[in-house]
């Protein structure tokens, strides 16, 4: 019995980057406040439809730095940290970590529902929003989702899905 033929379509970098902050928690510990230049990877397997494709590229790209310009240029908060104390107050997010503490306009926040601000999270969380942004927009023959987040060159976090 043969494997089923796999097709998939594939969009990264260039465009689709962006500049923000974080500070990730690992073993009861907090980063320094620092930022990366994020490269973006974003991989649709499928079945092809009538016109033979899996999905447009030109669409893709575009759904992809939808989402992802919401990012740019902002500090990303693991709003579902444990180790992190952090307040919404109306204009701002106080956030402390010991006796660390930081004080964040809230137009300069984007506060993700991740535990961690880790490649990992941020492409699980990515790989959310454009599932259901290609799903809105009819794309029943997708099965699976990759997303990348190459934090610098050559040290990057996945997240697959299947659909
Ligand atoms: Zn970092």
């Amino acid at each position: 019995m043969g494997a089923m033929p796999t097709r998939r379509v594939t969009v990264e970098r260039n465009r689709l980057r962006f500049a923000a902050s974080h500070m990730a928690t690992f073993g009861g510990t907090c980063e320094p406040l620092h930022g990366h230049n994020y490269d973006v990877f974003v991989e649709v397997e499928g079945d092809l439809t009538k016109d033979g494709w899996v999905w447009d590229f030109g669409d893709l790209k575009r759904t992809t730095l939808g989402i992802i310009e919401q990012l740019d240029h902002r500090f990303l908060l693991q709003r579902r940290s444990t180790l992190l104390a952090i307040e919404e107050r109306p204009t701002n997010w106080a956030i402390r970590f010991g006796e660390k503490g930081y004080v964040f306009p809230k137009e300069d926040v984007v506060a993700l529902p991740v535990e961690n601000t880790t490649s990992e999270q941020i492409a699980e969380w990515i790989s959310g929003e454009l599932a259901a942004a290609l799903r809105a927009k009819g794309a029943l023959s997708m099965r699976k989702l990759t997303v990348g987040i190459e934090e610098m060159p050559g040290q990057a976090g996945w997240y697959t899905v299947d659909l």
